[in-house]
């Protein structure tokens, strides 16, 4: 057994710097408890996030965006692997609850305080201010942007600029690398820095595989110490929790890390996302998607279960979407600055499963429904028509047993004629739910309104992993929302101790 190289103690023990570990960390530490903060991947300075998205994601992103679900169409899942978690590598979209899902956990799940109207209102509101949140200006939105605002007025579409959190931004499109700007309030610069200079001590690179439990109680976290290079491990460390353990690993990694430490119920069940995929357009004029907000204008259509967003990319990943081979693709290559690219994301009523492999990593099975291909099906024919009614001279709609380029408008009924098959759709997710979900039922649940495990006291669950369903919009602000609630009942809940 390797030697321990890392032995800590305090409060609270967070495992995840991501939205749910970062807000835990910002109000346990501003309460005056002392805490350690668990990250398995890496601190990366704003000179240190390269500008390149093949580096970046080299450093930043989970096996390299290659983790998917399992069988025979598998579904990658995007996930941030460093400080700041999946905020680090996001493009800072800010929704609060949808009421009728504030309505449906109270009623369905016996979250009633988790979600209380009052006191989520008046945390959304903090969080705002802290956070820098405004809508995006005109000045960045970039052409991108503004195309997708010109198929709205076109089309009669209820679009608007994104509310984000990065009030100072310049339209640099590189929130996926890392914002150079530090303009993006992402929890890298923002609650975790905070925290720390309230006194908690960050650990990255330590990898937990297993919390520890006294007489039935969490009372630590023993993991691997990684070498930065390598990401092998190292050596190991033990963190010891007076007051209790937070775990904030992700939709993904915290069934796996509950799994690990014999907690029962339905951990790992129940899980849920927001899948999506991307449309390209070209443009005569250019678009130079190298300005403007990474994403900038959207069209909420919730009561059809998707949401329509500007996307722009890198062009080394541009480059990647553009059809056709040998000449004709180079040809497309020589105007890359003249592509748009709006993308969807679906609120899938599909539920998967994560369980741990005998490896201990995860196996995430999930498989869309045909409603929900219906739906992105919908909404991919949509994206299509924006795009010709802002002027698109070509339209790359990316489904299988289509032309790889739509030339006319009329053409879009090819797509809306026939039923998607899930072969034919290049699926992503990166809003990932309901693996730990929260709940009054034991049977149904694995943490209470509070977070905390039903079968562990003194073991928190506070990331998108509570969160009991799907939300059909961007999760970040709800996840800090919750969880904010939860850390501040239980700073209040907790006898004050000494600072160590
Ligand atoms: C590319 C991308 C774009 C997105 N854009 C938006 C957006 O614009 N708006 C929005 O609302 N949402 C967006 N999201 C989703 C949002 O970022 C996530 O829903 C949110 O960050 C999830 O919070 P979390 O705390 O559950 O997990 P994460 O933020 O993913 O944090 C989990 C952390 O735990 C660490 N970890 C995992 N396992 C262990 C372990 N065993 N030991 C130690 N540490 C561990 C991980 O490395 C990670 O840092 C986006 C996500 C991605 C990937
Ligand atoms: S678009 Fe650029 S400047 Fe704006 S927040 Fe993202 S990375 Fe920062």
């Amino acid at each position: 057994m390797a030697q321990l190289t890392l032995e800590d103690a305090a409060d609270f023990v967070i495992v995840g710097t991501g939205a749910g570990g970062a807000t835990a960390a910002r109000v346990l530490a501003e309460a005056g408890y002392s805490l350690v903060l668990l990250e398995e991947g890496p601190l990366l300075t704003r000179e240190e996030r390269p500008a390149e998205l093949l580096d970046a994601m080299a450093l930043a992103v989970r096996d390299f965006g290659s983790q998917t679900t399992s069988g025979p169409t598998p579904m990658p899942l995007l996930q941030g692997r460093l400080v700041g978690g999946s905020t680090a590598i996001n493009s800072g979209i800010i929704w609060r609850l949808p009421e009728d899902v504030r309505e449906e956990w109270t009623r369905d799940h016996g979250l009633g305080w988790l979600v209380e109207r009052e006191a989520l209102t008046r945390i959304f509101e903090q969080l705002e201010l802290e956070l820098e949140v405004a809508p995006t200006s005109d000045e960045v939105l970039g052409n991108n942007g503004h195309k997708m605002r010109q198929a709205c007025e076109a089309l009669g579409l209820p679009g608007k600029p994104i509310t984000r959190n990065a009030r100072r931004c310049q339209g640099r499109a590189r929130c996926l690398q890392g914002c150079p700007l530090e303009a993006r309030q992402s929890m890298d610069v923002s609650y975790i820095p905070r925290a720390v200079a309230h006194g908690a001590r960050l650990h990255p690179l330590c990898r937990a595989t297993r919390v520890l439990r006294a007489r039935g109680r969490a009372v630590g976290v023993e993991g691997e110490v990684l070498d930065p290079r390598t990401r092998r491990r190292r050596g190991r460390f033990q963190v010891m929790a007076r007051r209790g353990v937070i775990v904030a690993a992700g939709a993904i990694h915290t069934p796996v890390l509950l799994a690990s430490s014999g907690v029962g119920g339905p951990v790992g069940d129940y899980f849920q996302a927001h899948p999506g995929c991307a449309v390209v357009g070209r443009f005569a004029e250019p678009i130079t998607m190298g300005f403007g907000a990474t994403q900038g204008y959207e069209v909420p259509q919730r009561e059809r279960g998707f949401k329509l967003e500007s996307l722009s990319l890198p062009p080394e990943m541009l480059a990647a979407r553009l059809p056709g081979a040998g000449h004709a693709w180079q040809q497309r290559l020589a105007e890359l600055d003249h592509y748009a690219q709006w993308a969807t994301q679906v609120r899938m009523q599909a539920h998967g499963r994560v369980r741990r492999s005998w490896l201990g990593s995860p196996v995430v099975q999930y498989e869309p429904l045909a409603a929900d291909l219906a739906k992105v099906q919908t909404a991919v024919a949509l994206l299509c028509r924006m795009m010709f009614a802002a002027g698109a001279t070509e339209v790359f709609p990316g489904l299988g047993g289509l032309p790889e380029a739509l030339t006319t408008v009329e053409q879009v009924r090819l797509l809306e004629q026939a039923p998607l098959k899930r072969q034919d759709v290049h699926l992503l997710a990166s809003h990932l739910f309901g693996t730990a979900r929260a709940g009054a039922n034991h049977r149904t649940s694995v943490v209470d309104a509070r977070l905390e495990c039903h079968d562990v006291p003194g073991l928190y669950v506070m990331d998108a992993s509570a969160l009991p369903t799907n939300l059909g919009v961007n999760p970040q602000h709800t996840i800090m929302a919750t969880v904010w609630r939860a850390a501040e009942a239980l700073a209040e809940r907790s006898a004050r101790p000494p600072v160590a």
